[in-house]
């Protein structure tokens, strides 16, 4: 689980683009998510699959990125600013 804010919200220390078309709707990201920030689409992408979509809460970790067969992941993650301790 990532680590929370002083509020109890979850920090987000990193983000993934998603590319939805590539997606075949196999799942495998969410349950490789640490965090647990991915979750299914009800809508469905060109190919008739249903694809992730991110909540609050990335760590940018690249598990996604790691296991997705089909290269859908992009990852980011945040640099904290000058001056401020990292997360
Ligand atoms: S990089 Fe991917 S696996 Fe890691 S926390 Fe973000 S969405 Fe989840
Ligand atoms: S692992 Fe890749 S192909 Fe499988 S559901 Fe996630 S994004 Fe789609």
């Amino acid at each position: 689980m990532s680590k929370r804010d002083s509020s109890g919200r979850r920090q987000t220390r990193g983000t993934v683009v998603i590319d939805k078309d590539r997606c075949k709707g196999c799942e495998l990201c969410v349950a490789a998510c640490p965090p647990r920030v991915l979750v299914m689409s009800t809508e469905v992408n060109a190919m008739g699959y249903r694809y992730p979509q991110l909540l609050a809460g990335c760590t940018g970790c690249t598990a996604c990125q790691l296991v997705c067969p089909d290269f859908v992941f992009s990852v980011y993650r945040f640099t904290p600013a000058p001056g401020r301790a990292a997360a």
